[in-house]
């Protein structure tokens, strides 16, 4: 099939790559002509793990990207996959996504092809009915065309991994045939299709992640009586986790949850509910505890070291998480954030993400490595798991004071303190 991908973000760039590896013939569509450059050169503009070695068989061959629209008229399928960025007021942005929907549109003006608009990017419910539909259908001048809406579920860090072996593929469609023609392109993948509606659909994603947001939030505060009482969380929630009703996953006390998805889902849902006049209890305390967690660092840090003002503070780890250097969201921001204003002086490392953060804090030193953060350190944070810090161990012992406070559980060196155990 001949597969059009609309945005060349962390999404698009996979979806697009792992779609040219089921063998389809791949356009992406990408706005930004920095990205598109690199794309077409077989680099990834991410890091995920795999991602590399499918452009490389695949770029400039059955995967092309550009900046115009006009692939998406010869195309069977087009997969928006632009960014659904939370407006001020938490709700879901569809001001990219309108976008998109107006240049498919006009692309497909005068066409005869069969044509499925399919939208992959994260919208409230209503979303695929209500705006992409009719904005599609006015700027196309067609009645002809096929509508679905098909979540993605991958998770930054593994995404290429998720994407080929999902627990499964949700399809919303408003006529079986669209719904049909997309699970065509999935053809290949080991896993169970569910075919719904597309508000349905919609809201299955947010419905997910909330509930994985919520696992994080409920361990750790969960985690922080433990700690008060002396119980290791780590123990309990393992014990939880053996229920098959809970499963062991998403039960990892820590720092926090961010990244792009996560946070904007459960503010888009609070949005939504609100909007229709419930009181989102349960959500709006996911999203305050999560806020709190990571400043428990800082209050931590604060009782072993004292006043933090001109302090050296080594920060180990920026992105959100291991595997990515994605830094949206990230618990270190609030951290350093907080550091900043206590004026500390920060020294942080992250193995991919210190070029995305180096743009949000210019101010900070930033370090090639874990050693370099720590020698001189008053106090260390360690904020992302990555494998490589748990094989830390001599590297303490150049700190000046061998203060140690992890917000992941991933050191197996003596004589540190964890957030909430
Ligand atoms: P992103 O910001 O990384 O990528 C979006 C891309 O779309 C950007 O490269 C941007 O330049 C491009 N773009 C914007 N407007 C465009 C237009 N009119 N035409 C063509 N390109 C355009 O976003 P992302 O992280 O890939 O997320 C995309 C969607 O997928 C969001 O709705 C998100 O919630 C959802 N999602 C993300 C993840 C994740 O882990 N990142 C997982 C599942 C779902």
């Amino acid at each position: 099939m001949r597969v059009s991908v609309i945005g060349g973000g962390y999404v698009g760039v996979v979806t697009a790559a792992c779609f040219a590896h089921l063998g389809h013939g791949v356009s992406i569509v990408e706005v930004d002509a920095g990205k598109v450059r690199t794309i077409n050169a077989g680099e990834p503009p991410i890091y995920e793990e795999g991602l590399e070695g499918l452009l490389k068989v695949h770029a400039g061959k059955k995967l092309v990207a550009g900046t115009e629209y006009g692939p998406v008229a010869d195309s069977d399928l087009s997969f928006i996959c632009v960014g659904t960025p939370p407006a001020w007021d938490g709700s879901a942005d569809l001001s990219y996504i309108t976008a998109a929907c107006r240049s498919i549109g006009e692309v497909l003006r005068g066409g005869k092809k069969a044509h499925t608009v399919v939208v992959k990017s994260t919208v409230p419910p209503g979303t695929t009915e209500n705006l992409v539909i009719p904005t599609v259908r006015e700027a196309s001048g067609r009645n002809d065309l096929g509508f679905a809406m098909n979540p993605e579920f991958l998770r930054e860090g593994r995404a290429v991994k998720d994407f080929l072996h999902p627990d499964r593929i949700v399809i919303g469609s408003t006529d079986p045939a669209a719904g049909e023609r997309v699970s065509k392109v999935y053809q290949g993948l080991d896993a169970p299709i569910m075919r719904t509606g597309t508000t349905a659909a919609e809201m299955i994603k947010y419905a997910s992640n909330a509930l994985l947001a919520m696992k994080i939030s409920y361990t750790n505060e969960i985690g922080n009586l433990c700690k008060r009482l002396g119980i290791d969380v780590y123990e309990v929630m393992q014990g939880v986790g053996l229920d098959r009703r809970v499963s062991p996953h998403f039960l990892n006390a820590g720092a926090g949850f961010g990244g792009s998805c996560f946070p904007k889902d459960v503010a888009a849902l609070i949005h939504l509910a609100e909007r229709h006049g419930e009181d989102p209890v349960l959500l709006r305390s996911v999203m305050e505890v999560n806020r709190r967690q990571p400043l428990r660092m800082i209050r931590i840090l604060k009782d072993r070291v004292g006043d933090l003002n001109s302090k050296k503070i080594a920060v180990l780890g920026l992105a959100f998480k291991d595997g990515t250097d994605d830094i949206r969201e990230s618990r270190a921001v609030p951290v350093i954030e907080a550091l900043l204003e206590s004026g500390a002086a920060v020294a942080a490392y992250d193995p991919l993400a210190v070029p995305n953060m180096r743009q949000v804090f210019p101010q900070i030193e930033y370090c090639t490595g874990a050693a370099e953060a720590l020698a001189g350190a008053d106090a260390c944070l360690l904020m992302t798991e990555w494998p490589e810090f748990s094989r830390l161990d001599g590297e303490f012992e150049l700190m000046k004071n061998r203060v140690v406070i992890e917000g992941r559980r991933v050191l197996s060196c003596d004589g540190k303190e964890g957030i909430c155990w």
